[in-house]
């Protein structure tokens, strides 16, 4: 019997007595017990806020990457302990592998999105420096700070790894203690990941705790500084959001919850067509794929009405063919559901949705024992006077087909959902896509659409990925998750903070173009990495440009466009004054200006960002270059690299060009 414990406060607090019984989905025998009877949550709330906050404030954004990175490599290898107890849950080893190393994945990517999207620094950078005054001595910048409470992640059964990871990885990145409360049903699979990262020592104490069971008075004490975020039903999420301690703190909540999803066939996706074939793959597929307990599975399939029996067919022999039964058998392909609970959920819920549809296929094949429920497709010959299709979701392998007129109906009834996580097209036609994320974008988190082009390397439509928004309006929580830096942003507060340039380059780590340099003492190309202050830099002296470098730059590199090359045609180009220097040549004698060319800490010239030629220069004039150490990240022991904000002047003091160049520097050395 497995016996899952709540982390609490620096210290494990097992099941009582009285704890809640766990069955298994499979023979129905008991495999665990779990509670939370005992826990003081006053002390969990101070434990985070007192030890585990400070703690990680301490470290900066890419120290925390490096550790939530650290984290994921480690679950990543022990990762076969956690596919040992995925059966128990109901779920296929396919299905535990979106859970466990989907989960792995996702900590990993948000990790390195972190490193590469935001400063090594304490203060995430949103947006650019803004110019309040005339002089530009009081400018203003939008910068992101943790916040000081605790995130409390309430998930859902059906992906006990994942779903913990998911949530967890941002929270961390962003500074913040979090409380994990998995669903209890599949809590010891939680645990067991959450126990990993526990013994590994990566994290900070008090980073982290488990509530096995219910949350107690946890929410009674959350304040403006907190976050909740939930993943489960719309009834939960709503009973929660209500909590009057919450609404009257304006404690930041995040829900993601049942989702009324729709994949829609476009009209040009006939039988015979690979978009076609694809609508029916992923459509069995979802249904499938975790007995279909994916908030993101596809509940309503939108198809021509021409083609409504084509589909019903081709959906049909595929689920035909799926083997049902134990998931801890390596040719089962769908198990049972999580619980009786949820099969006589979902059997109650397909009755509802009978009422307005007729049933097309069911297999002949599920166990009548057990949690396990027969996949079953409906189709709905009204989808527009049919009321429960649009608002009963069935968590589990049930789906409706819904004939439409035309693709302007077919968005129609997919928006009739309220609100979903993602909606899915099969078209080969650009225009088809872009009418249907016209009609139907507002309605849908992600619209995910597939092709012959895309088809070998498309993900899945009920996959949520790192880098892209996984969340959706309306019914769907009305929330968003992930989407790269966004998912980490929900931890943090944005700050507007003004002052003057001196003050604002210290603040943010990032030199504000119009601060005085800070003198070097060598040439800062012989500074290494970590010697480099923000704000150090040069001035160089003038060098004219001449006809002669023009014409010379001409022949040597080939390009003797107009504007260099012929006086009459430049002038009558309303852009310059007559024949002017190539922006490239203005590029090169700026280099030519600001570089040491002994050997040096400067290992590489790695790229320029944000490149603008302001202003022509006409031979005769004189250039001279302002090199400045911008910000600095470091990327490994050995090396960083250094952003420099260089900009070219003429000899009346005007900007000719402007940009962000970028060199890998030697840490030391
Ligand atoms: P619930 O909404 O009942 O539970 C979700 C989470 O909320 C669980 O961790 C649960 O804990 C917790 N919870 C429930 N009540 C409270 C409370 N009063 N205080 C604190 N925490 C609470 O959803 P289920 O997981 O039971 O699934 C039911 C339905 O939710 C499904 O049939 C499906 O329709 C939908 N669902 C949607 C998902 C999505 O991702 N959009 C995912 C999963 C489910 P405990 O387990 O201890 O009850």
């Amino acid at each position: 019997m497995l016996t899952p414990s709540s982390y609490i406060a620096g210290r494990w607090i097992g099941p009582s007595a009285h704890a809640a019984r766990i069955d298994s989905p499979v023979t129905g025998e008991p495999i665990a017990r779990a509670g939370s009877e005992g826990i003081d949550f006053g002390a969990a709330y101070y434990w985070a806020t007192g030890k585990g906050g400070p703690a990680l404030r301490a470290m900066n954004i890419h120290e925390r990457a490096r550790m939530v990175k650290a984290m994921a490599l480690m679950l990543q290898e022990r990762k076969e302990e956690l596919y040992a107890l995925n059966p128990l849950t109901g779920a296929t080893r396919k299905d535990g592998w979106i859970d466990i190393e989907g989960g792995i994945m996702t900590a990993l990517t948000m990790a390195s999105k972190a490193r590469r999207e935001m400063p090594d620094g304490e203060v995430h950078l949103d947006g650019p420096v803004e110019r309040l005054s005339r002089n530009g001595t009081f400018l203003g910048r939008h910068v992101a700070v943790p916040m000081q409470g605790v995130a409390v992640q309430i998930n859902a059964f059906n992906f006990p790894v994942w779903g913990m990871l998911e949530k967890l990885a941002p929270a961390l990145l962003a500074g913040m203690p979090v409380i994990v409360k998995p669903a209890t049903q599949t809590s010891y699979l939680t645990e067991a990941a959450f126990r990993m990262i526990l013994e590994s020592g990566l994290l900070p104490e008090g980073a982290v705790q488990l509530v096995v069971g219910r949350t107690g008075d946890l929410l009674d004490r959350l304040g403006a500084q907190d976050v909740v975020s939930f993943t489960g039903s719309a009834a939960t999420a709503l009973a929660l959001r209500s909590n009057p301690r919450l609404l009257a703190q304006g404690t930041r909540f995040i829900a993601e919850q049942d989702s009324l999803n729709a994949a829609v066939l476009g009209p040009d996706a006939t039988p015979g067509t690979p978009e076609f074939d694809l609508f029916v793959k992923e459509a069995a597929a979802e249904m499938t794929v975790k007995a279909g307990q994916k908030c993101t599975a596809i509940r309503r399939m939108i198809v021509p009405e021409a083609l409504a029996d084509a589909v019903v067919e081709a959906i049909s022999a595929r689920l035909a063919a799926i083997r049902i039964g134990d998931p801890a058998d390596p040719d089962t392909r769908m198990g049972p559901l999580v619980s009786m609970a949820q099969k006589a959920d979902v059997t109650d819920r397909a009755a509802e949705i009978a009422n307005d549809t007729r049933l097309v296929f069911r297999h002949h094949d599920a166990p009548g024992d057990g949690a396990f429920v027969a996949p079953q497709l409906y189709l709905c010959d009204d989808p527009d006077a049919a009321r429960a299709v649009h608002e009963v979701e069935a968590f589990g392998p049930v789906a409706t087909i819904l004939p439409a007129r035309d693709l302007l109906h077919a968005a129609h009834l997919a928006n009739r959902g309220g609100g979903s996580l993602v909606s899915s097209l099969f078209t080969h036609d650009p225009d088809v896509a872009r009418a249907y994320v016209t009609e139907a974008g507002a309605w849908h988190g992600r619209i995910y659409i597939n092709d012959r082009d895309c088809a070998a390397e498309a993900t899945a439509h009920g996959s949520p990925l790192p880098h892209m928004v996984h969340g959706g309006p309306g019914r769907a929580g009305g929330g968003e998750e992930l989407g790269g830096v966004r998912g980490i942003l929900h931890y943090m507060a944005r700050v507007a903070v003004q002052g003057s340039p001196a003050i604002l380059s210290r603040v943010q780590r990032e030199y504000a173009e119009i601060d005085a340099i800070i003198d070097c003492v060598k040439h800062p190309f012989q500074q290494n990495f970590d010697n480099l202050e923000i704000g150090q830099g040069i001035e160089t002296p003038f060098r004219t440009v001449t006809l002669a470098d023009i014409e010379h730059f001409a022949e040597f590199t080939g390009d003797t466009f107009y504007a260099h090359m012929d006086d009459e045609a430049a002038r009558a180009n309303p852009f310059f004054p007559g024949r002017v220097a190539h922006g490239y040549l203005i590029l090169s004698f700026a280099a030519g200006l600001f570089v040491d060319p002994a050997p040096g800490p400067v290992l590489a010239n790695t790229g320029l960002n944000h490149l603008r030629f302001l202003k022509p220069v006409s031979p005769g004039d004189a250039i001279r270059v302002r090199l400045v150490v911008k910000r600095k990240t470091r990327r490994t022991a050995e090396y960083g690299e250094v952003a420099w904000a260089a900009t070219v002047t003429n000899q009346k003091g005007e900007p000719v060009a402007e940009y962000e160049l970028l060199t890998m520097v030697a840490r030391s050395g």
